[in-house]
């Protein structure tokens, strides 16, 4: 079933009892991020919130999906196609990871990484301009660690640190469905690792701790924070794949255009 009446923002898709993935419509770029809903018996979960030019939170309730119980909106990690939208809910029901809560809390646009173009937006809000875009300040109302429970009722996923992408980089896990919310740590395209905040042996770390829990036989499907869902065997080679290329050379390559990408984001992030 999938929904995306005229003019709305969002469309919607669900995937099994409880559990949505929808997107922007209207953001044509590779960087449109995917967000989840999942539905629990006493707590709705958003995992992530995207770049925030219309309500989620209202497009929801709008859509019959949430409204009756709390609801706890959750980025897997701040940047800006993730964490945009996550002052369209009230503060004391966002949470991220507790590495990227300051950045977060001061509303830093070079840690959020924005970067957006008019171009990628093709029916953006009356009034609205990319150049005056920014992910606002937000003060999250709980902290994330390694090893949290997130506690819907009939549900429960575990909070993995999967640092290397961002410092504050977390993977959700729901053993009893065998899901894995995955964010940008892993999904079907180039994955980034020359961000501010990267770090590649962080990342490969991060790599080999899913690699563990697909060992275990604790991974059916993956919901990546980019592109569409996949199963455990893409998953073993994403993250194969990405120890064994991260060597020396992958090193210093990536510190050259690390180097550049940093420039480029101060420079379009100045005044914001
Ligand atoms: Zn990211
Ligand atoms: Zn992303």
């Amino acid at each position: 079933m999938a929904d995306g009446a005229d003019g709305e923002w969002f469309w919607r898709q669900r995937l099994a009892d409880g559990l949505y993935l929808i997107r922007e419509r209207f953001y044509e770029s590779g960087n449109r991020a995917n967000m989840w809903l999942v539905q629990g018996s006493e707590r709705d979960l958003v995992v992530d919130a995207g770049l925030g030019l219309s309500s989620l939170p209202d497009y929801l309730e709008r859509a019959g999906l949430t409204g009756s119980r709390p609801l706890l909106a959750l980025a897997t990690h701040i940047h800006f196609d993730h964490a945009g939208g996550l002052h369209h809910f009230p503060a004391g029901g966002v949470a991220v990871h507790r590495a990227e809560a300051a950045a977060l809390s001061r509303g830093d646009n070079l840690e959020t990484v924005t970067w957006l173009s008019g171009s990628e937006v093709s029916r953006p809000p009356p009034g609205w301009t990319a150049s005056s875009y920014r992910v606002r300040a937000v003060q999250p109302g709980r902290l994330l660690e390694d090893g949290d429970v997130i506690e819907l009722g009939d549900r429960q996923l575990t909070v993995l640190h999967t640092p290397g992408h961002s410092r504050g980089s977390i993977c959700l896990h729901e053993p009893e469905r065998g899901l894995l919310f995955s964010g940008d740590t892993v999904y079907q395209g180039a994955l980034i690792d020359w961000l501010p905040h990267s770090n590649i042996n962080h990342y490969k770390e991060s790599c080999r701790r899913l690699l563990k829990l697909l060992d275990r036989g604790q991974v059916s499907t993956v919901l990546p924070g980019h592109f569409n869902p996949f199963g455990p065997d893409t998953l073993h080679t994403l993250a194969s794949d990405y120890i064994a290329q991260a060597g020396l050379w992958h090193k210093v390559a990536t510190s050259a255009i690390s180097c550049v990408a940093s420039i480029a984001l101060r420079a379009n992030n100045l005044g914001r």
